[in-house]
Order: structure tokens, then sequence, then C-alpha cells
């Protein structure tokens, strides 16, 4: 079958909603409940005190189409950009949620019966894994569903074990490939060419079974859930027929737009990924009341927009053109853009205000990047210079090392953490009143953001533009 991606996210909740799921909303990328987690990074985060025992929702089984961002923190797939087919910053999440109700057999049915009979994905290009030890979940599989055991195998804890934290509850996974063809490279989930994009992992099922106890040992749920997660743009590029997310509907018209904008011709561009990809994480970040700042959440967000103006710099991009495609995202993501359309001005603002300050340091500092290139000996840039394209013209470290990784280089890092622990204490010893201006800026993971209130009296974009300010006194005063 044939699917756009926003049918598929609807064939997703509707086939959950007929096996009794509540549809539940997206929650913000901004984890409200959970101050330890950085952005949202998957479905169940918003469930989390459901799985613990310590809410309850009113209904045992959901069924989400979770906006996610990995960038930062944790799980931490911005390097990935540009690089592999499968991920992204930004990417939904499609989920089936059971608490305390149904458990494996039911869990794998439901996620195969989707796949092979709502979607009719032929049987034989899917490959599952299960955790090493979790002999139960293999017997399902093999004995229940007719799983080839040729295309199933045993992993160990790092890949196919999951736990919320050093205690609490934890479980085995059970994870579902595609096999796109033996025209890509790679291998089987399990072998030494399992990085390639030929197997690809599409969905995870997490069987939350134990709650593992300060001293190690392993207490057994007393009601065991469930928890699964699909990225809705991995299946998308299935169903449309391509091999990479980049190629789907989404993305092509994002790439197309971009490609325009900037007059490129070459559509295959990695750049042109790059931007479609940060795009999307950065308005949807906004969009959920973070802003651009200099630390924390806000850092994350400010190094993602200029990583991506960094490329359309290196496209020719002569004027602002990020915050135009805000436009174009909220047309091609439908419904999951709902509440972005309701920010966009703001969120276009708060974009253009960000590309046009480094917009001012931008090309200088390129100049003095490329010179430094030039003229490198070995295959690593110093911290010094890592530290004055930071601190002078406002480079973050991770954008002057995706420079470098074009042309196969590396940075080094600790050099730099050393110029920057010398210059906080120089700070420190100079500025007795402390005054911190990210203060103003930064988003409370406590406090719950509804909305930005107006366009001008927005706080927060005042904010914004008094960081913004601050943040160029300080530099230009080093
Ligand atoms: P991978 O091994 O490919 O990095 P993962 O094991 O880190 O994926 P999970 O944490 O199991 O991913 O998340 C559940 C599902 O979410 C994955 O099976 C995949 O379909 C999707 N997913 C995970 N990370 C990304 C990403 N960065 N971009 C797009 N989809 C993703
Ligand atoms: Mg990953
Ligand atoms: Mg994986
Ligand atoms: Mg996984």
């Amino acid at each position: 079958r044939n699917m756009t991606t926003a049918e598929l996210r609807e064939a997703f909740l509707g086939y959950f909603g007929q096996q009794g799921h509540q549809r539940v909303a997206s929650s913000s990328l901004v984890p409200h409940n959970d101050p330890t987690l950085l952005f949202t990074n998957a479905g169940m985060n918003q469930f989390k005190d459901v799985f613990l025992g310590a809410q309850d929702n009113g209904y045992t089984r959901a069924t989400t189409s979770q906006r996610c961002v990995r960038a930062g923190g944790k799980h931490n797939d911005l390097d990935n950009v540009g690089y592999t087919a499968r991920h992204h910053t930004f990417f939904e999440m499609l989920g089936n949620f059971s608490f305390g109700d149904y458990f494996k057999v039911d869990a794998i049915r439901f996620a195969w019966t989707f796949l092979t009979e709502e979607l009719q994905l032929p049987k034989e290009k899917l490959w599952v894994t299960v955790f090493e030890e979790d002999d139960e979940a293999a017997d399902i599989w093999i004995n229940q569903i007719g799983v080839d055991p040729a295309c199933l195998s045993r992993i160990g804890a790092k890949d196919n074990f999951w736990q919320m934290g050093d205690t609490g509850p934890c479980g085995p996974c059970t994870e579902i490939f595609y096999d796109h063809g033996e025209h890509i490279w790679g291998g089987p989930p399990g072998t030494p060419e399992e990085d390639g994009d030929r197997y690809i992992e599409i969905w995870n099922l997490v069987f939350m079974q134990f709650n593992r106890q300060a001293d190690g040992t392993m207490e057994p749920l007393p009601k065991p859930s469930v928890d699964t997660g699909m990225g809705l743009e991995r299946i998308a590029a299935i169903l449309q027929g391509v091999h990479s997310n980049y190629e789907i509907d989404v993305f092509q018209t994002l790439i197309k737009t971009i490609a325009e904008r900037l007059g490129v011709n070459d559509l295959t561009h990695a750049s042109l990924r790059v931007i479609a990809d940060h795009i999307r994480s950065c308005a949807f970040l906004i969009a959920d009341g973070v802003l651009p700042s200099n630390e924390g959440r806000g850092y994350v967000l400010r190094r993602i927009i200029r990583r991506a103006v960094r490329h359309g710099n290196k496209l020719g991009a002569s004027e602002p053109f990020f915050y135009t495609l805000v436009e174009k995202l909220i047309e091609v993501m439908g419904p999951a853009a709902d509440e972005l359309a309701k920010q966009q001005a703001i969120v276009e603002k708060a974009l253009k205000a960000e590309e046009e300050q480094f917009a001012r340091t931008l090309d200088r500092g390129m100049a003095m990047l490329n010179e430094a290139l030039d003229n490198l000996k070995g295959d690593k840039l110093d911290g010094e210079t890592l530290f004055k394209l930071y601190d002078t013209y406002g480079f973050p470290v991770d954008l002057t090392a995706d420079v470098c990784r074009e042309r196969d280089l590396s940075v080094d890092e600790e050099g730099f953490e050393a110029h920057m622990a010398e210059q906080r204490a120089r700070a420190q010893a100079a500025n007795q009143f402390g005054t911190d201006y990210n203060a103003a800026i930064k988003v409370e993971g406590s406090s719950e953001f509804t909305g930005y209130q107006s366009l001008e009296g927005a706080g927060q974009i005042k904010a914004l533009f008094a960081g913004a300010d601050a943040v160029e006194s300080l530099s230009a005063g080093q």
C-alpha cells in the first residue's frame, strides 16, 4: 500500500483505537513532569507516573503520535543528521501503551497484525530481535506468530534491555527491523554490519517487567506494562517505497522549498537534508516555549539553528531564509502542526532574530575557520581556535566540528574546555554582581507553558532580544 505520512499517522492511531486504546494528544517537547529530561524523546515520557503507579488517567491502554527531539542529552542524534538515512533531531514516535493491561503476547500480535495486515508489508522483509534471556518473547515470535527462526536474533542488554533509571521499572525489548534490500550496505541486527542502513529498526516494544532495587535485585512487577515506539518517518519511507526518511513526502516538499529559495539544483545535497531536519526541531521547540539562549535547552536550540544557518551559508544563502520555511512546515505537517500554526508569527520572529544575529559574525568566522583549516598541521583543530570561534564569532563547538567533519578532521574539545574554564574564572572575578542574563529566558521544566500571549507583548520575546543584546555585549567586551 502507498500512504502519505499523514494517512499513516491516522491509520496507526485508528488501528489502536479499535483495539481499545485511548487516543491521547502528543505532549510538549519540554517534559513538564520530569526535570531530569532535556527534551521529550519517547512516547512513554508523558506516562512516566502512570507506569510508576503514581498517576491514574482512567484508562489502561493508550495510543499517541508523540513529537520527540533527540539532540543534546542522553539520546543525541544531531550528528547523525545528514549522514544516516534514518535519524532526525525531530521526529514523531507512534506508540501503543498498556498500563498493567495486556503484555507480551498481545503487544507482539498487535504490532505484527498492524504491519502485515493493515499495512500489508511482506513478512519476509521483517526481522526481529529479542533480549538474549527472553525465551518467552522468542517463543511467541516463532511458535505463535510463525516468524522464521533465521530472521530472529537474540541481542544483549545494550540494545534490548530498557530501564527508566538506575532503579525502578525495567525490562526486555523486542525490536522489528525492515530489510530495504541487498543493494544497500548493512547486515541484520546482531552482526558486525548492523550499523549500515540496509536493515532499519522500525519498532521497539518494551516489556516493563521488573522493578530494579537499589541493591540490584530484580523484583517482578505485579502488573507488567508495555511501551512501544515506532518512528513515523521510518515506516512512511517503507510505505512510500523509498529507502531514506529524507525521501518521504514531508521531507521532499521541504527540501524542494529550500532548494528553490536558495537556488540549489542538486536536490540530494546533504545540507538540504540537514536544514529540512533542523527547521522541524527548531520550529517545534520554539512553539513549545524554548527560546535560543546560552544555556540548557535554549542553548541546544541555538546550536541547532546556527548549524542550519551555516549549512544555508554553505549553499550560498545571502539573506535570512531559515525562518521563511515555517509556513511550508506547517502545511506539510498537517494536524501535527496545530499548535505550531497558532504560534507561527512568534516562531518566525524568534528564528529570524537568531538568524540575523548570527549572520553578523558568520562570514568572518567562516573566513577565520577556513584559513585555520587550510594551514592545519595534522587532523585536529586546536582548542584555542575553537575558543576564539566560539567567543568572538558565536560558533558553538559542535558547529565548528560539523565543518571540520566535512573535511575528515576532528576538534580538540578538551583544549576548548580548558579555555572555557579560564574564561569563566576571569568573568567571575570581573563580575561581582553575578548578573545572569540568561535567567530571564530560561524555560522552567516545572511550569506549564501555555503559549506566547501576543506577538509584541510576549515577555519571552522581549527577553529574547534582551538576551541577544546581552550576549553580544558580553562577547564584544572580551
Ligand atoms: P536507532 O538504533 O536506529 O538509533 P533507537 O534504538 O535509538 O533507534 P528507540 O529508542 O528504540 O530508537 O526509539 C523507538 C523508535 O523510534 C525506533 O525504532 C525508530 O523507529 C524511531 N527513532 C528513534 N530515533 C530516531 C531518530 N533520531 N529519528 C527518527 N526516528 C527515530
Ligand atoms: Mg538511536
Ligand atoms: Mg536501536
Ligand atoms: Mg531501539
